[in-house]
């Protein structure tokens, strides 16, 4: 039987590096995209694009469209959201990821946006995969929460199949037993990911643990692991947030993430570093 995923699969030790706009995913380097869960306002998402900038970060996110458990929690602002985040953006410096939570949000989305998150839930939605693919622009691919890594790697051959090389694949933690994290961040998971594939591999650890002390730990374990980045939920006024706010960390505990994220990786040498990431 053929490999499901022959354009994803490692054949070689070198990583293939996926540009969003300025941020760099597969370099060797760590990408840092901070954001919180939900684009709420312009000054909320301005002020997160602030503190992107000032501790160092890759890349700003933030939901449009959000793929709540419930109906009756607030679902995004919809387009409308899309502006703002651009302008956010726009005016620090950073690119912007938004997820695309349907196949009607695509040109939108890919419009306004430097990078087309497919969420966890749409993982092997494979109309919703083939239409942000054609768009040319880089994809974040959320791992399903029940999806194996085989199946995560063939989604992102829907992407690649397109034409569109340009997939970085994200652990954001799979279902488990257990009610002390809201999922399990499978970090042994994503450095397997790393053998199977050359595709960037970084973790989400907001949706992984579900709780804001456990951000920092996660990320600098990430970083330690050698994977290519993580996407962190950070929110101007945490307990504010109108979504996942008890995962939601502060701009002040991004800063230090942040810089703590460079003396882990500064504290791997160059061999070191290359042996963890190919
Ligand atoms: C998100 O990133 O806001 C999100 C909803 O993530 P996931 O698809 O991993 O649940
Ligand atoms: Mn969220």
């Amino acid at each position: 039987m053929p490999v499901p995923y022959r354009l994803a699969e490692r054949l070689t030790p070198i990583t293939t590096v996926v540009l969003a706009g300025s941020a760099v995913f597969g370099d060797g380097g760590f990408a840092l995209i901070g954001g919180p869960c939900a684009i709420e306002t312009q000054e909320q998402i301005s002020s997160a694009a602030a503190a992107v900038a000032s501790a160092g970060g890759a890349m700003l996110r933030g939901g449009a469209y959000k793929p709540r458990t419930s109906p009756y929690d607030f679902q995004g602002l919809g387009d409308a959201g899309l502006p703002l985040i651009a302008n956010a953006g726009g005016s620090h410096g950073l690119p912007v990821v938004v997820e695309a939570l349907a196949e009607r949000h695509v040109p939108l989305v890919a419009a306004y946006c430097d990078m087309i998150q497919i969420g966890a839930r749409n993982m092997q939605n494979v109309p919703l995969l083939r239409a942000a693919a054609q768009t040319g622009r880089p994809i974040l691919l959320k791992r399903g929460p029940a999806a194996t890594l085989e199946e995560l790697l063939a989604a992102a051959e829907y992407i690649l199949v397109e034409g569109n090389p340009n997939v970085v694949l994200c652990e954001r933690g799979i279902r488990g037993f257990d009610r002390h994290t809201r999922n399990v961040a499978d970090l042994g998971g994503a450095l397997r990911l790393k053998e199977l594939t050359h595709l960037p591999v970084i973790l989400d650890p907001s949706h992984a643990s579900g709780r804001r002390t456990l951000i920092e730990p996660l990320t600098l374990a990430a970083a330690a692991a050698g994977l290519d980045g993580a996407i962190v939920e950070m929110h101007p006024a945490p307990e504010q947030a109108r979504c996942d706010a008890a995962q939601a960390i502060d701009a002040t505990t991004f800063a230090r993430i942040a810089a703590r994220v460079r003396a882990v990786r500064a504290a791997l040498d160059e061999s070191m570093l290359f042996a963890l990431t190919t």
